[in-house]
């Protein structure tokens, strides 16, 4: 079965009880094929390992991430109204809306409201008569069953401008995954893909990957921003918050992951434009 990022073989590379991972020969992406039936509600959020202390660093570390966008991209957005797609809680839109950006959002199963708007089905589009030109996909794409067809949609419609946020399989905590995963280890790349959440992670991206996939259907790359998925919060971030030496070893850590981000990253926003026709 070829890959549907680069067209090249798709190599075995992690065969766990709920999840089957391929491996793309070209690029490195990952694909992932999940064994079991997907829980029908988020009941991972309801955990009790989901403390209003982890609930403060994501948060954190999100708003952290969208003023950088906002900042970085700031040209793209004065070109046309820009809508962040499956926006989930609408926290990225909010930033946007503050500093004066002509944006909307959508997600599956929302209250309606100003700039909001509710999507009926998944990876449908709202039904409002705005057109837009710009379009984000905020950690997102890695959880369409086919995202090549997804973007050849986008295309059709008139989408000018991409702006696409991914984790990337080539950072160092993916690193550890890959090294734990050698020697069958594998709950922290299980993680990565999300296996226990109602829309697991169908792909994991290598950055060439997805500019490969991106340019298959019609869009150039322009630049990428590289960004820290953690930071000294990360004691905070782990299911069971740890105390003492260990939490000043991980917050030290986790500063050092959020320095080395900018050279090599866990994440990335990736900006495309549609070439023309
Ligand atoms: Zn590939």
């Amino acid at each position: 079965m070829p890959s549907l990022c680069c067209g090249a073989a798709l190599a075995p590379y992690a065969d766990t009880p709920k999840v089957e991972v391929f491996r793309c020969r070209s690029c490195g992406t990952y694909a992932a094929r999940f064994k079991q039936k997907r829980p029908e509600a988020p009941d991972s959020w309801r955990d009790p390992s989901i403390t209003d202390n982890f609930l403060k660093a994501l948060k954190y570390r999100r708003e952290l991430q969208s003023e950088l966008i906002l900042t970085s991209l700031s040209d793209v957005f004065s070109r046309s109204p820009a809508l962040d797609y499956a926006c989930g809680q609408g926290d990225f839109l909010a930033q946007a809306l503050a500093r004066g950006i002509d944006c909307d959002g959508c997600e599956l199963g929302i209250a309606e409201k100003d700039h909001l708007f509710k999507l009926t089905s998944a990876w449908t589009f709202p039904k409002n008569a705005r057109r837009y030109e710009t379009l984000l996909l905020l950690d997102v794409l890695e959880h369409h069953p086919d995202p090549g067809a997804f973007l050849r949609d986008l295309k059709s419609r008139g989408i000018k401008n991409l702006i696409i946020k991914v984790p990337l399989n080539t950072g160092p905590i993916a690193l550890v995954s890959r090294a734990l995963a050698c020697i069958g280890r594998t709950s922290l790349l299980e993680r990565l893909l999300l296996v226990d959440e109602p829309s697991p992670h169908l792909f994991f991206f290598s950055t060439e990957g997805l500019k490969n996939l991106v340019a298959r259907e019609g869009f150039k790359f322009k630049g990428v921003l590289p960004l820290a998925e953690v930071g000294c919060e990360l004691p905070q971030r782990l299911r069971r918050e740890p105390t003492g030496v260990v939490r000043l070893f991980l917050s030290f850590a986790g500063w050092k992951l959020a320095a080395l981000s900018t050279i090599w990253p866990d994440t990335a926003v990736l900006l495309f434009e549609a070439s023309a026709a």
